[in-house]
């Protein structure tokens, strides 16, 4: 592998440039955050947990027609991607209430939604990432409605794959977060689909498998990720 210069580095992620123009190299850290930074942590092995699960849902999605920037793992931290021109959007799956969603409307958490529910943030930390609608998206310029729709359609999709997959390993998929960008004159998957973006209970229970397992110190948080991890890569599904 040939890692090139640091690009960005994110709160749980490092990206550099690769041997390829078109091609970018993404390591998976140790660290966790929650609130916004405002709690912090390194936890070993978190960071290969958060890789494996990422590396086998992108492909479980590319089998199933959706296109992501996934390429190959590299090592076991580190995964190279299609180099994409991200949309700052944060495009949140909801299949039951949970989370924001339950403190900021009349939900109960654990309600389920007859139909999912897609909720779309602006990603600006300085701003709390504020939900937009698609007025919003078009008039700062970030999509155009075709590209909206698009975006919408591509959820459900990922959403209806992800949901069956982990109801075959009796986990209760939710809610995710997931981001898109453009590359050439597509729009495809970009980042990363783990433990620190979806919320998993164990089925039929309100137990979490997810990182609110860290946010609000329910547990061993990496006995958590190891467990789910090792649920979803020993599935056989691949
Ligand atoms: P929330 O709006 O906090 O209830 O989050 C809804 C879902 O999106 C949960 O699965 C979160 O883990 C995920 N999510 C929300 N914001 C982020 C973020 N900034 N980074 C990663 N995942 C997020």
């Amino acid at each position: 592998m040939t890692q090139g210069e640091l690009l960005y580095s994110g709160k749980a992620k490092t990206i550099y440039l690769s041997d390829k123009p078109d091609e970018l190299i993404v390591s998976f850290r140790d660290d966790i955050t929650a609130f916004d930074g405002g709690k912090k942590d390194r936890l070993e092995g978190k960071g290969a947990s958060n890789a494996d699960v990422s590396a086998f849902l992108f492909q479980l999605l590319e089998k199933g027609g959706v296109p992501t920037h996934f390429i190959k793992m590299e090592d076991p931290i580190t995964m190279r991607v299609k180099r994409l021109s991200m949309i700052p959007l944060e495009v949140i799956v909801r299949n039951r209430a949970a989370g924001s969603i339950v403190r900021r409307y009349p939900f109960i958490e654990g309600h389920i939604f007859e139909k999912p529910i897609i909720a779309i943030d602006y990603k600006d930390d300085t701003r709390n990432d504020p939900m937009v609608n698609d007025e919003i998206i078009i008039a700062l310029g970030l999509m155009t409605q075709e590209e909206i729709q698009t975006v919408r359609a591509e959820a459900l999709r990922i959403n209806e794959i992800l949901k069956s997959f982990f109801e075959s390993i009796g986990i209760d998929l939710i809610d995710f977060k997931v981001e898109f960008g453009r590359y050439n004159d597509r729009i495809l998957l970009g980042d990363e689909i783990s433990m620190d973006s979806m919320r998993l209970w164990e089925k039929g229970t309100h137990t979490s498998l997810d990182k609110d397992v860290y946010r609000f110190g329910k547990g061993d948080v990496m006995e958590s990720y190891r467990a789910v991890t090792g649920r979803i890569t020993g599935s056989g599904k691949l």
